[in-house]
């Protein structure tokens, strides 16, 4: 095994994806912000968003001295504004708990809101690089196919796979063996498509050697985003973000199948802290 990690370690030399921004900063800020951005949105989408959000709120303390409301307006389009949320109360707590120095620790990172187990570990070993075990579903999908030799980690328990990713864990420089994996996750043993012809544990590859049991079937059409009650209070965010509006407005902003679940939207959105009341009808909080 240890020859196949010096060629990973090879192989994230030359293909390793070390033009996105946060990889080229160890700001424990920076990296939690890319490692929220990315929970659930793609690379590419996330790139211009980070940029734009460091350019205009470059500590914790600037965006905790702007307006939670900003916040959700800059994440406009990004979806799954909870997350936007997150930041500015993890800003916020950033700069009461640390004095408005971002920790590195992952104990007291995981402490913020909206931080993980994996978040937390993820900043302490990409900003403070520190020896620990990271696995986000692309490292967790190749640590799963690789050493454990089943095609999909979900069936593992925790423990198995940290058992699995500490024992790969080299000495020095655990930043780029965890990036290494991640990428490799991303552009090689991709979920269902896994290219081993280029991959660079394919000799030792416990999922390949055994044949490649129970290997993911063809994806399933998914279901149109816009009949989902995500899609609707995205939408009704969106059409905050403009201003207040009264329930019938936000009614008439969204698809007829939505129309008899706009109260229900907004619940859930004030119960999330993402909307408030404002006088007759509704509002971004602050
Ligand atoms: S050999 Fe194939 S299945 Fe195994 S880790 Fe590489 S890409 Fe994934």
């Amino acid at each position: 095994m240890r020859e196949a990690m010096a060629e990973l370690g090879e192989w994230y030399r030359e293909r390793g994806r070390h033009e996105l921004p946060w990889r080229g900063t160890r700001d424990p800020y920076a990296v939690f912000l890319s490692e929220v951005m990315l929970q659930q949105t793609q690379v590419e989408r996330v790139r211009p968003y980070w940029e734009r959000w460091m350019a205009r709120w470059p500590s914790p303390a600037a965006l905790a001295g702007s307006p939670l409301a900003e916040a959700i307006r800059e994440w406009a389009g990004l979806g799954y504004n909870r997350r936007a949320l997150h930041l500015h109360r993890a800003a916020v707590a950033v700069v009461e708990r640390h004095d408005g120095a971002f920790p590195a620790n992952e104990a007291a990172v995981r402490a913020l809101p909206g931080a993980g187990e994996y978040t937390a570990a993820a900043v302490a070993c990409f900003a403070g690089e520190v020896r620990t075990f990271v696995a986000d579903t692309n490292i967790a999908r190749v640590l799963a196919r690789a050493t454990v030799g089943v095609a999909a980690h979900r069936g593992l328990s925790r423990g198995a796979l940290r058992t699995a990713g500490e024992a790969l864990l080299p000495d020095a420089d655990a930043r780029s063996h965890n990036l290494a994996l991640m990428d490799l996750g991303a552009l090689v043993c991709t979920p269902r498509t896994p290219a081993c012809d280029a991959c660079p544990l394919a000799r030792t590859c416990a999922w390949k050697a055994a044949g490649y049991p129970g290997a993911p079937p063809p994806a399933k059409p998914a279901t149109p985003f816009e009949t989902t009650a995500r899609f609707a209070r995205g939408r009704i965010v969106d059409a905050l973000r403009r201003g207040p509006r009264l329930e019938a407005e936000l009614r008439g902003a969204l698809p007829p199948e939505h129309a008899s679940r706009v109260e229900e939207y907004l619940a859930a959105l004030a119960r999330d802290g993402l909307v408030a009341r404002a006088g007759e009808g509704w509002a971004l909080p602050g």
